[in-house]
């Protein structure tokens, strides 16, 4: 049979990570791979009380068909935590979406056509590469330091692609790095966008996630000119499986998004919805927020404690102020999926670094997810990579 399918899925291969992650899913392995909360976190308890005033004051709109921009309840709830964040926003230019995902499907599907440039930080968040790639653009990366994307190169490149359709970065505790960026590289950022007229997509998962350090204001809270497209979600603050985000942008960007997404799904799921809405009406969403960071700063603790005292001296490691992941860079010469089956064979798992390069390369670094496993696997699990690092580099 010849199948014709489109030209978006010329490259198509079935995802590596996809197989990565299911070989991890074995009870004998202690993965750091995946990227999920904490699942002992999630307050079921508060969510089946949320359910029920649900059903029982709103049962026919729960169950009804509703409006592509989201729950207006909702949506209020989101500008006024954004205000926390120092972004004043009117309800009109916050939609809800299907998640962060979705979002980022919706703005490759807004801004990118064949061949189109996209600037990212190098390495970046998989799952995005795949959705602007569906839309066959180019990616240019700009390097990171510890204090995130090099302004410099970013800059560099800014000349390079006059055409460049949208930067997309991650500011805080970015996936799958850990690294935050600066406060003076936010103000350049926003300065440099303005300059060479070029929107941003500020890409804000973890961000209320931060359990040391300062909180830094968001790229979107430096923005005068409505340049900046803010997304967020509340898969790392309450749940993913309700599969809730949501966008924050000018009324010129929120009139094409609410359009393309009525074609995509109509809307989202307007129980999961009014469910977010009454549970943050009913309980203290920060306090469940703080407890989320407790937790996961003293699991970032223990596996630095590990890292510095089960691995080998000679690598490089980032010690993230929120959200999931950490990134370790090892050597030059070692590939990490190659590690990756021996370490599979000590079970223990991660995620290799190359495919958070859109452009390939970068064999030599692997990402950890510390949100997920409890402290004695971590330590059992971190032992067992140690031993396995210590073996490769010692040979
Ligand atoms: N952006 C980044 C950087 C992420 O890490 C994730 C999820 N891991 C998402 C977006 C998507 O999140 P969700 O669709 O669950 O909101």
């Amino acid at each position: 049979m010849a199948i014709q399918f489109s030209n978006r899925l010329k490259d198509f291969a079935p995802s590596e990570i996809g197989e990565i992650l299911e070989v991890t899913q074995k009870p004998e392995i202690i993965s750091f791979a995946g990227g999920l909360p904490a699942p002992e976190l999630f307050p079921i308890e508060d969510v089946k009380q949320a359910c029920k005033t649900v059903l029982e004051n709103q049962g026919a709109a729960a169950l009804q068909y509703s409006t592509t921009e989201g729950y207006i309840p909702l949506r209020k709830q989101i500008c006024e935590r954004m205000k926390a964040l120092d972004m004043e926003s009117p309800v009109e230019d916050v939609i809800i979406t299907t998640g962060s995902q979705q979002a980022l499907d919706l703005t490759g599907k807004i801004f990118l056509d064949e061949g189109d440039v996209v600037i990212c930080e190098s390495p970046t968040y998989l799952a995005a590469i795949n959705a602007f790639k569906t839309y066959q653009c180019k990616f240019v990366e700009i390097p990171m330091d510890d204090e995130g994307m090099s302004m410099v190169e970013l800059e560099k490149s800014l000349k390079e692609y006059p055409h460049a359709k949208f930067i997309y970065t991650i500011p805080d505790f970015q996936n799958p790095t850990g690294r935050t960026l600066s406060l003076e590289r936010r103000k350049k950022i926003i300065a440099l966008a303005n300059q060479y007229d070029i929107p941003i997509v500020e890409d804000n998962p973890y961000g209320a996630v931060r359990f040391a350090g300062e909180m830094l204001p968001p790229i979107k809270h430096f923005d005068t000119e409505g340049r900046v497209i803010y997304l967020s979600t509340f898969s790392k603050i309450f749940s993913p499986g309700l599969r809730l985000g949501w966008i924050y942008a000018a009324p010129h960007y929120i009139q094409r998004y609410i359009f393309l997404k009525e074609s995509t799904d109509l809307h989202s799921n307007i129980f999961s919805q009014m469910i977010t809405a009454a549970y943050m009406e009913a309980v203290d969403i920060e306090g469940h927020i703080d407890k989320i960071k407790e937790v996961y700063k003293e699991r970032r603790n223990l596996m630095v404690d590990c890292i510095e005292r089960e691995f080998p001296k000679d690598i490089h490691y980032t010690t993230p102020e929120g959200g999931l992941f950490l990134w370790v860079e090892l050597p030059p010469q070692i590939d990490t999926k190659e590690l990756f089956y021996k370490a599979l064979k000590n079970n223990v798992a991660f995620v290799p670094g190359a495919p958070f390069y859109p452009n390939g390369g970068h064999k030599n670094a692997f990402r950890l997810n510390y949100s997920n496993m409890s402290n004695e696997k971590i330590l059992e699990g971190m032992k067992r990579l140690g031993d396995v690092l210590k073996e490769v580099l010692d040979a």
